[in-house]
């Protein structure tokens, strides 16, 4: 799957209140069996990591050299 700028981690802290997969605004969440999971590329926008502590972004190789995840979120703001 392209994950486009970052891999999406759901940790087992999900609640399954699906606010993520209807804020997301690239559709990149989707609910599988239940289980929400990242379903097409994730833009880094931030939005579902400020909403819910059980979402980690990795951002892809091509983003990591910046020195952290919230300077590029900063920028996209
Ligand atoms: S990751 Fe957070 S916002 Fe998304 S379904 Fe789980 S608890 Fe809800
Ligand atoms: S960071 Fe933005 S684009 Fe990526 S999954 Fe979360 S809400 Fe969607």
């Amino acid at each position: 799957m392209d994950y486009g700028l970052a891999k999406v981690v759901i940790k087992d802290s999900c609640e399954k209140c699906y606010d993520c997969v209807e804020l997301c605004p690239f559709g990149a969440l989707g609910i599988i069996d239940g289980k929400v999971e990242q379903v097409g590329p994730c833009m880094l926008c931030g939005g579902c990591k400020a909403l819910c502590e059980a979402i980690e972004l990795v951002p892809l190789p091509e983003v990591k050299e910046l020195e952290s995840l919230d300077q590029w979120v900063g920028r996209q703001g």
